[in-house]
């Protein structure tokens, strides 16, 4: 490649960077709404969209990392996918269902004092559907500040911060009492308001979308978006080994809530490439699951493992 070639590379890499996240997002719900239009199972639909999503987001990864090294295996692939699996495909389903059994009773009594809905469905779906994103992460922004700030709830969550990179496959690496809590204090609301199951299934492809983007590693500028919801930007902070720099940013899918309450974190310098957390997260699947019941011994033996590193380093110095 010559010099003007790797300009004309360079200007385009950096153009791209500032265009992916409104691109991808865009064309993703632009696809979903297209492919509802054909009368297919909704929920299938989505599922769908989300693979061919997911994998075209893995393919960027490869082209146009972020950080380079991040695109480097850490041999938890494998227990990525189990924990996207049962945390975040089976455990929120029956969470929800909990949801709509404890609610169903108040749902009826509300509806039958106010003489119907509360919900706003004479709105453009659109409007329904950020109403039901803005709403949904009110509870979504307070379970997660909690999960970092109540230590017994930190046990749970931590399995998510455990990853020393970011990538599509982890986003969805949350242990299933977790996104069970995350669940049990989002959908209350929005079923309770009466919010239409079309509504819902758009504010889950918004949240899905989003979600896989602030996980990502691919290069992105994303300017003042960082503001307005839940970018790469801000989320890789929310993955700082640093704890002043971890407990920020906790929207799911939008930012309002941390700029209300102060948690909102995008200083204008790298975000941090020192990922994870300082409990010794077991590597086994199973074993991961159960590391909650001794959390007290994981952090333990993470602070004799950086003892011991710091102690190595200081030798090779010597
Ligand atoms: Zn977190
Ligand atoms: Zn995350």
């Amino acid at each position: 490649m010559n010099e003007r070639q790797h300009d004309s590379y360079t200007r385009w890499r950096r153009g791209l960077s500032y265009v992916w996240w409104p691109l991808l997002v865009s064309g993703a719900l632009a696809l979903t709404a297209y492919a509802f239009t054909f009368g297919y199972d909704k929920v299938i639909t989505l599922a769908v969209i989300y693979v061919g999503f997911a994998l075209l987001v893995g393919v960027i990864e490869q082209v146009m990392p972020h950080n380079p090294a991040w695109n480097l295996r850490d041999g938890q692939v494998m227990q990525d996918l189990g924990h996207t699996f049962v945390g975040s495909v089976l455990a929120p389903r029956l969470a929800d269902g909990m949801v709509l059994a404890l609610m169903a009773a108040p749902q009826v009594w509300l509806a039958e004092y106010y003489g119907g809905t509360l919900w706003p469905g004479g709105w453009p779906i659109a409007a329904q559907a950020a109403l039901a994103i803005v709403l949904g992460d009110f509870g979504g922004y307070w379970s997660h500040r909690l999960a970092h700030e109540i230590p017994f709830l930190w046990r749970f969550h931590a399995l998510h911060h455990s990853p020393l990179r970011l990538y599509f496959v982890n986003t969805g690496r949350f242990h299933p009492i977790d996104s069970m809590k995350s669940t049990l204090m989002i959908a209350p609301l929005l079923i309770l308001l009466g919010a239409p199951e079309e509504v819902m299934l758009w504010q889950i492809a918004f949240t899905n979308y989003v979600g896989i983007l602030s996980h990502c590693n691919i290069e992105m500028r994303c300017g003042c978006l960082n503001f307005l919801f839940n970018t790469p930007g801000v989320h890789r902070w929310h993955h700082s080994r640093l704890p002043r720099e971890a407990d920020n940013n906790y929207g799911e899918n939008v930012m309002i809530y941390d700029l209300l309450f102060r948690t909102h974190l995008n200083p204008d310098r790298p975000p941090p490439v020192d990922l994870g957390i300082k409990a010794a997260i077991p590597s086994g699947f199973t074993a991961q699951l159960l590391s909650p019941l001794h959390f007290d011994a994981l952090e333990a033996e993470g602070a004799r493992l950086r003892a011991l590193a710091s102690l190595e380093t200081d030798t090779a110095n010597d």
